[in-house]
């Protein structure tokens, strides 16, 4: 539907060249499917529109594509809730939220973690991949729109309390 899209298909199918990946017509109808499903997709989802174009590519090998994909960097996944994976071209990478309530998924600028990235890969040596998982919490809609702002006024102390907690190793964090 844009050409947008068909650019974004040949440059990932360059890279999947240059990684030294095989370009098959399988591996060109998930790559397209994966552009198609703008919204994100599951592997199930992308093998429904594959296998209407394209009859004898079932789940299964919808499955070894991404896979194959993954290894070769051209598309990552991304877990929504409890394990449920999405698939990402790496041409547009960035952070999830997703409403335990209705499912909504919010997408959320690199930018934002890139000061928790930095302090825990300085102060405690690991190096997170924040994009692998996304954060779980409830939507702007399902809080009914109030108490989303964050001004309410907080005791003292809030920035030292966080600070003083980062340093401590995990000792009590799980319940
Ligand atoms: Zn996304
Ligand atoms: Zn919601
Ligand atoms: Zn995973």
């Amino acid at each position: 539907m844009t050409t947008d899209g068909d650019g974004r298909l040949e440059a990932a199918l360059d890279l999947l060249r240059a990684r030294g990946g095989r370009v098959t017509s399988a591996r060109r109808a998930v790559l397209s499917a994966l552009l198609e499903h703008q919204e994100h997709a599951s592997a199930e989802a992308l093998a429904e529109v594959v296998h209407a174009s394209h009859p004898d590519v079932h789940l299964s090998t919808v499955y070894r594509t991404l896979d194959a994909f993954e290894q070769l960097g051209v598309v990552t996944h991304v877990h929504l809730g409890h394990g449920r994976a999405i698939y990402h071209l790496t041409d547009e990478i960035h952070h999830h939220a997703v409403c335990e309530r209705c499912g909504a998924v919010v997408q959320l600028p690199l930018a934002l973690f890139a000061q928790l990235h930095h302090r825990l890969l300085d102060d405690f040596g690991f190096e997170v991949d924040a994009h692998h998982f996304a954060l779980v919490g409830r939507c702007a809609r399902c809080l009914g729109g109030t108490g989303a702002t964050g001004d309410r006024p907080l005791a003292t102390a809030d920035g030292e309390d966080r600070r003083s907690l980062a340093r401590r190793p995990a000792s009590g964090a799980s319940p």
